[in-house]
């Protein structure tokens, strides 16, 4: 394989070799999934090494952390200093962009930079929406979440809101002028606190970048710019790029048109060709042979492509000539059953559960799976489709950290007040202010202001809080934030022990840091862990079962892959089926599930599912598989059933259900009808 390889330019073929030996002109590759895109990325990051190019003067773009970290240490093992490797720039626009930002943070007025994550930008929102009392009862405003979208889609897409609103949120037309106001206090607040959300971190290093001195910096910094999965930039993201290389002098970009799935961010397919004809002297490289799957899947995956366009995957391989599987089951905790046990007998057979990975639309449809998966103890990491529950009293832990590093952090404050039993919202918003602009040093105006019943417990969180100084050491500061934390949850959780054993977990892994604002902010740019279990994060050399959500799944590639909930309704969502262009996405968004697949693929459709994906209150409903999965591509897999655990070829048969499954559900159907 690659990584055992010293040289970076064995096994490669004629095409991708050109690609690797290219010159400092413009360089673009477009091609499909699997014919080693990032292979050769790495492979050029790698040979530029090898020709005696500074790693410093190399910036790797890619679409996670972990993506970069494996690529810096693939082109590592291939150069004769590995060491000099980890010297790469490298890592997510967004965690560069942080980099870049907090280095020239007196550039852009900023005292300090504290990130937001998505979750952050909803309390602010939420703060504002009541401190200005844009919530009054004669109207209803769209959700917080769908205002956060508004703005956001405004920002990453370069349309004014207000159109935004006009084109794709109709129905809230009427509330325009208020949706707008909201947005607006946003910005200023933002500003005024030194708060910086996702969005801010590009616009901000588009600033820098354009800016005629720091931009001309750091456009010296680096010769060679290289992007991985460029179809999925946004426009913020494209100016960036251009911005660093405006004559396409070192520039690298790779990506695939159809397998775009960010464009409810703002990407817009057809950036990798707009790039190819921005320069003249572009080399625009296509690679058409697939190193990852067998010919079979691809079959698959080349029916399930939407348009009728671009070349069809042909696969390198050899293979023995084993379909892709649809697996019809009679519901959810029967899908569950039955992927467990595929992924068992497998693993019998001598697959290691890190070949296996079960990907999703969307992060609840593994419910059942997990508990399916706990049960059995075979164990998992899920990737992807954070929730906000799981995750609040890691998010409570880090809003201490903050506040502590920037006192000014008004949303943390307001967090870290709304954890104590006695303080409503209001006195929250209220007292959130007074901390944030006088900080600390106005501990007892904001006990004086709290209401009386909350005195005591504030003061001691304050005085707690208080402690740290410019001598406390990072674990110290750690250990304070947590102490002072610990009470909040107990009081505020009911199942606050199973928290507190997480929040131990992180505070762990923060107390070895030696740059605690670079850890808080990346946690806010890419958590690493998503299931919120810090504490049992499985070490590296455990073996365990991947549950992503497509989306996080992006690049990846797994011998086994499982696609649950094919359903219409799940995979293409609900929510996508009322736009073409959404439709759109939804299917390149299968495509790229099914092409993470090596050696066997299996798409599940539950014949039934709950309208709740976790409560044991839901109703159930019929569901169809996937409009996907047309008669066409269904010809192309054996579809198992697993009431008779029956193979046949071709269209499924519908699945008995067994009576007394029957009785129980039948009486909703009407319901649905
Ligand atoms: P995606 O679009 O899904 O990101 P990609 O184009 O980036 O796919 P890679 O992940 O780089 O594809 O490569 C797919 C697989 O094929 C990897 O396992 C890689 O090591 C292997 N591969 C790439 N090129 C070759 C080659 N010339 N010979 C053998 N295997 C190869
Ligand atoms: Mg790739």
């Amino acid at each position: 394989t690659l990584t055992n390889d010293s040289d970076a330019l064995a096994g490669l073929d004629a095409a991708q070799l050109q690609a690797v030996e290219h010159g400092d002109g413009p360089l673009v590759i477009a091609a499909g999934a699997g014919t080693g895109k990032t292979r050769v990325l790495t492979s050029r990051v790698a040979r530029l090494l090898q020709a005696g190019v500074a790693p410093e003067r190399i910036l790797l773009l890619t679409f996670t952390r972990r993506a970069a970290a494996s690529m810096i240490s693939r082109a590592a093992a291939l150069c004769d200093d590995p060491q000099a490797a980890q010297r790469i720039a490298g890592g997510t626009f967004h965690a560069v962009a942080h980099r870049i930002i907090a280095e020239h943070a007196q550039h852009l007025g900023l005292a300090d930079v504290t990130v937001l994550d998505p979750d952050d930008v909803i309390d602010l929102l939420d703060l504002l929406r009541s401190e200005f009392q844009l919530d009054g009862t004669d109207k209803r405003l769209p959700t917080t979440r769908t205002i956060a979208d508004i703005g956001s889609r405004a920002i990453n897409t370069g349309i004014p809101a207000r159109k935004v609103i006009d084109e794709q949120f109709p129905w809230a037309l009427e509330h325009a002028d208020d949706i707008l106001a909201l947005l607006r206090h946003y910005s200023t607040r933002k500003r005024e606190r030194g708060l910086l959300d996702l969005d801010d971190l590009l616009i901000a290093w588009r600033a820098l970048v354009r800016d005629p001195d720091v931009g001309a910096r750091l456009r010296a910094r680096w010769d060679w710019v290289l992007v991985d999965e460029y179809q999925d930039v946004n426009s913020l993201q494209v100016d960036i790029v251009r911005g660093l290389a405006p004559d396409g002098r070192g520039l690298t970009v790779v990506g695939d048109d159809a397998q775009a799935i960010y464009g409810f961010r703002g990407a817009s397919a057809g950036h990798l060709l707009d790039l190819a004809s921005a320069f003249p002297d572009t080399t625009l490289v296509r690679l058409e042979r697939n190193f990852r799957s067998t010919q079979p899947i691809l079959d698959l995956a080349n029916e399930v492509r939407p348009g009728e366009l671009g070349l069809r995957l042909r696969a390198d391989r050899p293979d023995a000539g084993i379909r892709p599987s649809l697996v019809v089951c009679r519901n959810a905790d029967d899908e569950a059953r039955t992927v467990a046990d595929r992924i068992l007998e497998a693993h019998v057979d001598g697959l290691p559960l890190r070949e296996q990975a079960v990907l999703m639309r969307t992060g609840s449809h593994s419910a059942q799976l997990e508990v399916e998966l706990k049960v059995r103890n075979i164990p998992f990491h899920k990737f992807g489709g954070i929730g906000y529950l799981e995750t609040a009293h890691v998010r409570d832990l880090l809003a201490g950290f903050r506040v502590v590093l920037n006192p000014s952090d008004e949303v943390s404050w307001y967090r870290l007040l709304t954890r104590h039993r006695a303080i409503g919202k209001a006195s929250a918003r209220g007292l959130a202010a007074i901390l944030a602009d006088g900080g600390i040093e106005r501990a007892s105006d904001a006990v004086a202001a709290a209401p009386a019943k909350a005195r005591t417990g504030l003061a001691s969180t304050l005085s707690q809080l208080g402690a740290v100084d410019a001598t406390t050491t990072v674990p110290e500061l750690v250990e304070t934030c947590r102490a002072a934390i610990e009470p909040l949850l107990r009081a505020h959780y009911p199942d606050w022990q199973r928290r507190v054993t997480d929040v131990d977990g992180i505070a762990e892994a923060a107390a070895r840091q030696s740059d605690l604002r670079t850890f808080v902010s990346e946690q806010a740019i890419d958590p690493v862990d998503v299931s919120g279990d810090w504490a049992k994060k499985p070490h590296l050399d455990e073996d365990w079962v991947t549950l992503s959500t497509i989306h996080s799944a992006k690049g990846l590639e797994f011998s086994a892959v499982h696609v649950i909930r094919a359903t219409d309704g799940a995979m293409p969502s609900d929510m996508a089926l009322s736009s073409p262009a959404g439709l759109i996405e939804e299917q390149r968004l299968f495509y790229v599930g099914l092409t993470r697949a090596r050696d066997t693929l299996d798409v599940y459709a539950p014949a039934r599912l709950p309208t709740h994906p976790t409560s044991f209150l839901a109703k159930h409903v019929i569901a169809k598989p996937s409009r996907f999965l047309t008669a066409e591509a269904r010809a192309l897999m054996d579809a198992v059933d697993t009431a008779t655990g029956e193979v046949r070829d071709g269209e499924p048969v519908a699945v008995p259900v067994p009576a007394a499954a029957r009785v129980r559900m039948d009486e909703f159907d009407d319901l649905f009808a």
